[in-house]
């Protein structure tokens, strides 16, 4: 059939698969031309999209790794598209395998204990049966915890007082101002307990128990900081006290990983196109601007740089000395440093104060988030031919 996208608010409903396997091979080529010294079995836990697709991509490909991707996505049925992680993880398996490594995928939920067994299962099916980095890069909008079955939602809500701030319709290229009011005590705590550090310690203690950590093995997950414009909405709201918990979590973990001369990490990432951040109210106008402030300085990056630049900070120079990696006073790798600069933030402040609907294209780069954001569902992509026949299984 013909693979058109299908765009619903902040979501497409399809997804091409040609166009999502190019991306990976895209991604994968990037990879091979910018080699990396990186653990050789990595267990990523969120693998089929964003940060953790190209974590995947960059330690198989630029560090020939073997690796484990845990990741919760469609398959297709009937005339409905799988979603494009699934097509991206199929992809992947093949182009790993392609070229000797270990690949294997599994489709499931992270939070259950099923796909936690199943996972343990890999492990151990895998030379040593040990993983020596585990990426915890999971963006999930609800969790049901194993034992109780109760359903935890995320929710991206202001705290203490109503946020007002700028935002883009990205589709009609509105630009207009997002009202939210603030979030309870338990739509709080729920934020917390589904992108907090709950489930990455329960994986860490499972591969503890189960010696499936290698001695010196790491682990990271991801969070965000970005400028004030954005603070409100993330950073002093309800993600963003997940992410402290994050941060705590690592602290938590990094004792336990002692025993193994391991340690646990919090990477803060740059503003990307993803399905996640263009779920969250204003983030999608600030990188916009952020893009063409960034494309402008020559200093743009796509989740696959980042991913290189994530394991040349941790094994680049340190050979497995952790005390020698490169963090902030708070401990965490700040791989948004190049967003985070003075002059770069300047302007897109600057930026920020003028946009409206009416200078949109002009001072923002919606195109190029446009772009970014079909890409995510192997839209866009140059090569494939969107008006031939595709098999969608
Ligand atoms: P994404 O939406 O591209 O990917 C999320 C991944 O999580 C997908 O592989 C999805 O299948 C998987 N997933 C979701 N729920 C799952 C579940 N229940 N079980 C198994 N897998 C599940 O998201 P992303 O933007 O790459 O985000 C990854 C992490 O990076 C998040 O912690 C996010 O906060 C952080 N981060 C993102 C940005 C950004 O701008 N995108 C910036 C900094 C940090």
């Amino acid at each position: 059939m013909i693979v058109k996208p299908k765009i619903k608010g902040f979501i497409c409903t399809t997804a091409h698969p040609a166009g999502c396997e190019e991306s990976v091979h895209l991604q994968a080529k990037y990879a091979k031309s910018n080699p990396v010294k990186s653990p050789k079995r990595v267990l990523v836990i969120g693998s089929s999209g964003g940060y953790g697709l190209a974590s995947r991509i960059m330690a198989c490909f630029g560090g020939k790794a073997d690796t484990i991707g845990v990741h919760f996505d469609k398959e297709p049925i009937g005339t409905r598209t799988g979603t494009a992680g699934f097509y991206a993880s199929r992809a992947f398996d093949r182009f790993a395998q392609k070229e000797g490594r270990i690949s294997y995928s599994i489709n499931g939920d992270a939070f259950s204990q099923d796909i936690k067994n199943k996972t343990l299962e890999a492990i151990r099916s895998i030379p040593g049966g040990q993983v020596d980095c585990v990426v915890y890069s999971l963006a999930a909008p609800r969790k049901t915890d194993k034992s109780t079955k109760k359903v935890y939602n995320s929710v991206i809500k202001p705290i203490g007082k109503p946020f007002e701030g700028k935002t883009v319709d990205i589709n009609t290229g509105e630009v207009s101002l997002a009202k939210i009011e603030p979030a309870n005590i338990t739509e709080i705590e729920e934020t917390i307990a589904v992108m907090g550090g709950d489930d990455w310690k329960e994986w860490i203690e499972l591969l503890l128990q189960n010696n499936m950590l290698a001695h010196g093995a790491c682990s990271i997950a991801f969070s965000y900081i970005g400028p004030e414009q954005t603070h409100a909405i993330y950073t002093n709201g309800t993600i963003g006290r997940a992410k402290l918990d994050l941060e705590y979590t690592a602290d938590k973990l990094s004792k336990k990983m002692k025993c193994i001369d391991g340690k646990a990490f919090v990477s803060v990432n740059k503003a990307l196109v993803t399905q996640a951040s263009s779920a969250i109210p204003v983030v999608p106008l600030y990188i916009s601007l952020l893009y063409k402030v960034m494309k402008e300085k020559n200093l743009h990056e796509d989740c696959i740089e980042q991913a290189h630049r994530l394991f040349d900070c941790l094994y680049g120079n340190s050979n497995h000395d952790w005390e020698h990696v490169q963090v902030d006073e708070k401990g965490r790798i700040r791989l948004d440093n190049l967003e985070m600069r003075e002059d770069v933030q300047a302007k897109v402040k600057e930026l920020w104060n003028d946009i409206s609907s009416d200078n949109l294209f002009e001072l923002s780069d919606i195109q190029g988030y446009r772009n970014s954001f079909l890409k995510i569902f192997g839209f866009n992509i140059p090569d494939i031919d969107y008006e031939s026949d595709i098999d969608i299984t």
